[in-house]
């Protein structure tokens, strides 16, 4: 194609995509006042390219999913192969496919052990869907049917159906339609650099913790459930809990017999140089949900671990599970699962990640945090985070809230590079493949937008 035709194709695909396309967390009005949204065409490694040839290093792995990188051609002849030889059957009928057997297996083997059996669906909504009928299907069988509580965090993210989005602690997804259904609370965050005030981390990982038992303790122990959390929250912009944190979680929870569930579905498949956030937090989930970088995005699928004290139950006096989805174990998407699983393994993605790489990304966005706009830089592996501030050392935040990490992700678009603006908070979480050299360009690009933003600012 010629720069030209490439041209009118941009102008033609904005004003369709405009006329007739609901973007998901858009301001449909205002993307289209904006003239339409930026078009991406290819990609390899780390790099998208857009309709207008544009290049654009991306920093977020998607949305937090391309783990293996883009352009890999293993995962397209995987899929290919598949399809030929069987493109779908269900596993509603007292059937299987060989995929899904294998897959099944392969993450009874990775997850932490205890967590051997798996329930598929497509996302990690569906998954946790699933995960809120199972523990109150649960609770009803071992004799406890008034368990039905579930409790997560403000700020939390699990999704977008009804009851995702009520596990979920996002204010703006519950407003949307008058959230959470009943049965879910929510409980603070361990988000130390905003709501730590003068306590120190630790302090304040307990304090957090805490607040858990506190609401076990207003509903009463005996209508409570689950609690889920991210081992590190991603959406709500990569809360690194203080190291205070989880071994609290996990002695409340066992205390008041809790069920306790690790959405892995950002931390999972080595972003954080684990293979789980959990192995990273030696987090011992009841229940864990998997999706995003479980395929590397390539197709949609997410699972459900179930562990031993759960699918017990459910396997001796359960009957039928009556739930499940059409692709539940789709044998397309859990051959690419596999196949993307035996890359992440045959190139050592997680010890590079954990070993090399990883260090060394955190090395280099911590320089950032001598920019007079940045109040904190923290992370783990390849998920990190960039406080935006008024004023470093009251952690003085912006009024209105998002001025300026608004104005950096703006930059960031102008610049080519990907990274997400949670408020004033900005995320990255880049493929598992990006290189030291890759590195150094996102942090450089970072710094440029930051420069932008602050020069915006005076
Ligand atoms: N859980 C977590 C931690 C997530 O970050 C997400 C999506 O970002 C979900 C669940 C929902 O996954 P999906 O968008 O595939 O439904």
């Amino acid at each position: 194609m010629t720069t030209q035709t490439i041209r009118n194709s941009t102008a033609v695909w904005r004003a369709a995509d405009t006329r007739h396309h609901l973007h998901p967390f858009t301001d449909f009005q205002g993307l289209a006042a904006e003239g339409g949204s930026r078009i991406i065409t290819k990609a390899e490694g780390v790099w998208l390219e857009d309709s207008e040839g544009a290049r654009i290093l991306d920093g977020m792995s998607g949305l937090w999913c391309v783990n293996v990188g883009y352009g890999r051609e293993r995962l397209a002849k995987a899929a290919y192969e598949q399809m030929l030889a069987l493109p779908y059957y269900n596993t509603f009928f007292k059937t299987a496919t060989p995929p899904s057997i294998e897959l099944s297996e392969k993450l009874a083997a990775l997850t932490p052990e205890g967590l051997s059996r798996v329930f598929y669906a497509s996302s990690g909504s569906e998954a946790n869907d699933t995960i809120a009928r199972m523990v109150r299907r649960y609770w009803q069988l071992a004799g406890q049917p008034a368990r039905r509580n579930i409790i997560s965090r403000h700020n939390g993210y699990h999704g977008s159906t009804m009851a995702a989005a009520s596990l979920g602690g996002m204010q703006p997804m519950h407003e949307l339609d008058g959230l959470p259904l009943p049965g879910f609370h929510h409980v603070r965050q361990p988000y130390w650099f905003g709501e730590g005030g003068d306590m120190s981390p630790a302090d304040f990982g307990i304090a957090a913790a805490k607040a858990i038992e506190d609401k076990i303790l207003e509903l009463g122990p005996e209508t409570v459930a689950a609690f889920i959390g991210e081992p590190i929250q991603g959406a709500g912009g990569v809360i690194i809990p203080p190291e205070s944190y989880w071994p609290e979680v996990q002695r409340i929870c066992k205390a008041h017999d809790i069920l306790l569930i690790a959405d892995e579905v950002i931390c999972g498949f080595g972003r954080t140089g684990h293979w789980f956030g959990s192995n990273l937090y030696d987090i011992k989930p009841d229940m864990m949900t998997l999706a995003k970088g479980i395929t590397s995005g390539y197709l949609p699928l997410s699972a459900v671990m179930v562990g031993d004290r759960v699918a017990d139950l459910l396997w001796s006096e359960g009957g039928e599970f009556a739930h499940g989805f059409t692709y539940s174990g789709h044998p397309v998407a859990c051959a690419v699962a596999l196949e993307n699983i035996a890359i992440i393994e045959e190139e050592k993605l997680v010890e590079r990640v954990h070993d090399d790489t990883g260090p060394y990304l955190q090395q280099q966005l911590a320089s950032l945090a001598e920019h007079p706009l940045v109040g904190e830089v923290r992370g783990v592996g390849f998920i990190g985070a960039i406080e935006l501030v008024t004023d470093k050392a009251s952690r003085g935040r912006f009024n209105p809230k998002g001025r300026a990490g608004t104005l950096c992700r703006d930059h960031c678009v102008k610049i080519g590079v990907v990274s997400r603006a949670v408020g004033d908070t900005m995320v990255v979480a880049p493929p598992l493949t990006l290189t030291r050299e890759e590195a150094d360009e996102l942090v450089k690009r970072l710094r440029l937008a930051l420069d932008g933003a602050a020069a915006d600012l005076n």
